[in-house]
């Protein structure tokens, strides 16, 4: 099952922010990051990057390189507000969404019929027209890729990495640029003449392990193109559903659907009686050994029916792997919404006073 990952960045975020509330600095070097001069730039827009000026940098540095720049101190609870927008936009596409800062996301839309460019130029549009912002965005099948992507052409850049291009891309690429490679780690390469993943490539995993450590064998895995995790969702409070983990063991197909069967129908009934309407139906499956695998698939219009969902069901069931005894299994709904017909008929046989149902 290849799966469609979209990493979404936000472009400058800070003194994008700032520029959006400013339009006086727009076309002007911003740094954002304090006035006093013993602190580091936290962002700076591409205007002041003209000048080298990098986030990281220590203040007096930037001032030495910019010093007609316009140096803010940064406002936290106006970016964290500006951050919810962008978040309540990406809500909207799917809600198998991972939050990794304020202004960075993964989105998972293995499970949506549009395809991943109809999808981030959407995402594109929709931030740019509701906050005023541009984002970058990466689109691959696995986090590693994606984010390379968003990092590829930057700002308002779009870029999806495919499999086929994975040793065209990834061999000329500066280990720096490794997400997951720390710079202690990227130095200590550099001085033994490794430069670009090409270099890299070269090393078996013991040698990678020996000389990066426990987190050796992630870099190996992710400069050919392999990076399994998955995209977890911080707050699953737009779901509803039914997990449990099982008295004993079970293993093989027929035994997940029964199970999974059985708490699909539970929640469904859950689903119809709050008077909700969902979009996304989620099954999630733990092993035996602690790992965990959650699958996803998504309506385009959220509904209650369960013969709409049914089907879906079936399809997540297949894509769980069946060699390892499961210990949990989970089904939940997602993209919940109101259902406002259902809640006014309940209303009115409030009002007639009839027992709803
Ligand atoms: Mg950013």
């Amino acid at each position: 099952m290849i799966r469609k990952i979209i990493h979404v960045d936000v472009d400058a975020f800070y003194a994008a922010v700032e520029e959006r509330d400013d339009p006086s600095l727009k076309g002007r070097p911003v740094i954002v990051g304090g006035t006093s001069d013993r602190g580091v730039v936290t962002t700076c827009n591409y205007e002041a990057r003209k000048f080298g000026v990098h986030s990281a940098m220590p203040l007096f540095q930037a001032k030495k390189l910019c010093p007609g720049g316009i140096y803010l101190p940064g406002r936290r609870e106006r970016y964290q507000e500006v951050s919810a927008q962008v978040f309540q936009v990406l809500e909207t596409f799917t809600d198998q969404l991972e939050k990794v800062s304020i202004d960075e996301a993964y989105l998972d839309i293995t499970g949506l019929y549009q395809s991943p460019g109809v999808v981030a130029r959407a995402i594109k549009a929709r931030v740019k027209a509701v906050t005023g912002l541009t984002v970058s965005v990466g689109i691959s099948y696995n986090k590693f890729l994606a984010k390379l992507g968003s990092d590829w052409n930057k700002p308002d850049g779009l870029k999806e990495i495919t499999e086929a291009e994975i040793p065209e891309i990834l061999k000329p690429l500066d280990i720096r640029k490794i997400h997951g490679l720390g710079e202690k780690s990227a130095g200590r390469l550099y001085a033994i003449g490794v430069h670009t993943v090409e270099d890299l490539l070269a090393y078996d995993l013991r040698t990678l392990e020996n000389l990066l450590g426990s987190g050796g064998r992630e870099i190996y895995e992710r400069i050919r193109g392999r990076d399994l995790r998955e995209v977890v969702p911080l707050h699953e409070r737009k779901s509803l559903g039914t997990e449990r983990t099982l008295t004993d063991n079970v293993r093989g197909e027929a035994a997940l659907r029964e199970v999974a069967r059985a708490y699909f129908e539970e929640v469904t009934r859950d689903l119809k009686g709050k008077g909700l309407l969902a979009r996304t139906l989620t099954l999630k499956v733990k092993f035996d050994d602690f790992t965990q695998i959650t699958r996803s698939k998504s309506l385009a219009e959220a509904t209650d029916e369960f013969r709409i969902f049914e089907p879906l069901l079936e399809d997540l069931i297949r894509q769980i792997p069946l060699a390892k005894p499961m210990r949990l299994i989970g089904v939940s709904y997602g993209g919940l919404l109101k259902n406002q017909h259902r809640q006014l008929v309940f209303d009115t046989l409030f009002e007639l006073g009839k027992p709803p149902e």
